[in-house]
């Protein structure tokens, strides 16, 4: 375990503006942290069928395999929550990537963005509509760019010289996510966007199953935090953004500070209606409350929950808005906060079992 003073310094440094090298945050304990969330809403055990959670327990787990197996090898937290993330863009159970939501026009429009704590460089994609992994475009972005955020076609354009992956827009349709517009579409009176071009025959699907969908799925985006074997803090997140959005709309997972912030001392992922989110800055706030906490007691072991949770149960709830984080510190306690029924997350580590929980009930 990584002491707790490595925090402290880390914390100063990053929030002084402080660049530092991997090598000064180096420990090589050999430990790894890694916490993954796949969206959170009203997510109940009474109305889940028990295929569906399997499918997404399963899911879950496969993302900690993921990254388990590129941290536990002495692999960095930039590649692990890449890799990822990359899977679940391609999983249809998620909101991001192939299974994200449709906006009020019928299109999906995809948001990502990655922050490597070591140096806090930051990278982001909005407004996306053909590249197959949006996280990737973030980092290209991050790593390959004078700049933070790129959106539309400015950011396609960038993806095209970088030669990313591009596919029909055609590969991100799921029928439910279809179906689960139409129907918002329809209560918002809007006229209902034509079926893309290449989109599969319609399905049937049982408007029970909507009902659950748009309740379940109201989000979905995904999110990842890892900490790496040197010390590095990388935080991630990537999503379609929210059913039936409208003119562009832009939520906070592509917003650095509101759904993807990391320090060395603190990385934060989060899910939930964006706009609550963008405005209380929600990410670099619990990371900032951390690096408060850290320096105001020797040995605080519970910082990471402890800031969450105020954020979320507090300054969150008090605004109105709905969703969570997860959360990972220096010293590689993992936590997670939300304040709708349930939160699809996961989190490993060298020195600790692997946690996969759905709903509030679990720990
Ligand atoms: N935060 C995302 C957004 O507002 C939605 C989500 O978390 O599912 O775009």
């Amino acid at each position: 375990m990584r002491i707790f003073t490595a925090a402290i310094v880390a914390g100063f440094m990053a929030s002084a503006g402080f660049a530092q090298d991997s090598e000064n945050a180096a420990q090589d304990d050999g430990s790894w942290a890694i916490v993954v969330h796949g969206g959170a809403g009203v997510i109940e055990r009474e109305s889940m069928t028990a295929e569906t959670e399997a499918a997404y327990r399963a899911a879950m787990n496969a993302a900690l395999d993921r990254g388990g197996e590129i941290l536990s090898a002495g692999g960095s937290a930039i590649d692990a929550v890449e890799a990822v993330i990359r899977a679940m863009e391609d999983d249809p159970l998620f909101n991001a990537g192939r299974g994200a939501v449709f906006t009020a026009a019928g299109r999906n429009e995809l948001d990502s963005s990655i922050m490597d704590g070591s140096t806090l460089n930051a990278g982001a994609v909005a407004g996306v509509t053909g590249i197959r992994h949006p996280i990737t475009a973030a980092r290209a972005v991050m790593e390959n760019s004078r700049h933070v955020m790129l959106t539309g076609e400015g950011a396609e354009a960038f993806a095209r010289e970088q030669e990313l992956e591009f596919v029909d827009p055609a590969f991100f349709f799921t029928e439910r996510r279809w179906r689960s517009m139409e129907r918002a579409v329809g209560d918002m009176g809007l006229p209902l966007p034509e079926r893309p071009d290449g989109a599969p025959e319609p399905e049937e699907i049982e408007e029970g199953h909507l009902d659950l969908l748009e309740r379940e799925h109201r989000f979905g985006t995904v999110g990842v935090v890892a900490l790496d074997m040197s010390g590095n803090i990388v935080a991630g997140t990537s999503t379609g953004g929210t059913t039936a959005k409208r003119w562009g709309r832009v939520g906070d997972s592509p917003v650095i500070g509101a759904g993807t912030y990391a320090t060395n001392s603190c990385g934060v992922s989060a899910t939930g209606t964006g706009e609550y989110f963008i405005r209380l800055n929600i990410a670099a706030r619990i990371c900032h409350e951390m690096e408060i906490m850290d320096r105001g007691a020797e040995e605080r072991t519970y910082a990471a929950q402890d800031a969450a949770d105020s954020v979320i149960q507090g300054d969150l709830t008090d605004l109105g808005g709905d969703g969570g984080v997860i959360v990972l510190s220096a010293s590689g306690e993992t936590a997670w906060s939300f304040n709708t029924p349930g939160m699809y997350r996961a989190s490993w580590g060298s020195d600790r079992d692997r946690i996969v929980a759905i709903y509030g009930d679990e720990e």
